[in-house]
């Protein structure tokens, strides 16, 4: 879940923790986007002088929120040349997990933003999924995150090559697997073009044969979509052959039965 200090999230974490109660969640978690070394590299992220603040908001809602379990984490871009930055941001805080998310696949295109749609126009989309899967495997590969964030991010438009895609996921779900490194159902795909969780059925089940834990995320930008879709997201881990989830704290993971 995200925050207003990632600058495109609407409520404060209490406001978000106030609906997971209604909606009669016990847990929850954090994971705003992280700040860059630069403050100009974009501006859909928090800035890196509101970390600090971050944390306080967070803190505040479990204070204020004491029978729910409040998770503190970040959505982290994996950017390669970045990782010493990452591990940085690591050590600052007592971090419950980091999403590795993949949005870059060059300098400058983030391939989910709505205000560069157009871009996806001067590419194939089968060379755009390929350099999309491939950022993702060296995610991964790279020892930085507990969890990978939205897969298959590069459906979110709807723009899909004309190949089997669950079939490019196949190198990046052996090295989640052999990384223990866990992908998450994101029910925000829900409310995209592509109108499906993330990653697909097919993705999720190959993930179950090759042993890759899961989480479950609502991507919340607004205290409303806190938890949403969580039932059809757990008949879909369910109905791929996952019989586990994973709960994180402090980095490390149990492994509970669906
Ligand atoms: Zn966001
Ligand atoms: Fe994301």
């Amino acid at each position: 879940m995200h925050t207003p200090l990632c600058r495109h999230a609407t409520g404060e974490p209490t406001a978000y923790a106030a609906h997971a109660v209604t909606v009669g969640l016990e847990e929850i978690g954090f994971s705003d986007h992280s700040p860059m070394p630069r403050d100009d590299f974009d501006d859909w992220r928090m800035r890196a002088a509101d970390l600090q603040v971050y944390v306080e908001k967070v803190e505040q809602a479990r204070a204020q929120f004491p029978q729910l379990r409040i998770r503190l984490a970040l959505e982290v871009d994996f950017l390669p040349g970045q990782e010493e930055w990452v591990r940085d941001l690591a050590r600052r805080h007592p971090w419950d997990y980091l999403i590795g998310s993949v949005h870059y696949v060059s300098e400058g295109w983030a391939i989910d933003n709505p205000h560069l749609l157009a871009e996806w126009d001067r590419h194939s989309p089968l060379a755009v999924w390929k350099a999309y899967v491939e950022r993702l495997t060296a995610a991964a590969d790279s020892g930085l995150f507990d969890i990978i964030g939205h897969a298959d991010l590069c459906k979110k438009f709807g723009i899909y090559p004309e190949v089997d895609v669950a079939g490019l996921f196949t190198g990046f779900l052996e090295t989640a697997a052999r990384r223990g490194v866990a992908i998450e159902l994101n029910t925000a795909g829900l409310r995209k073009s592509c109108r499906e969780i993330y990653p697909s059925a097919a993705i999720l089940e190959e993930a179950a044969r090759l042993g890759v834990g899961i989480t479950f995320g609502s991507d919340a930008h607004a205290p409303e979509e806190t938890g949403m879709d969580f039932e059809r997201a757990v008949e879909l881990a369910r109905s791929t052959g996952h019989t586990h989830w994973r709960r994180y704290q402090g980095r490390r993971y149990e492994r509970v039965p669906l």
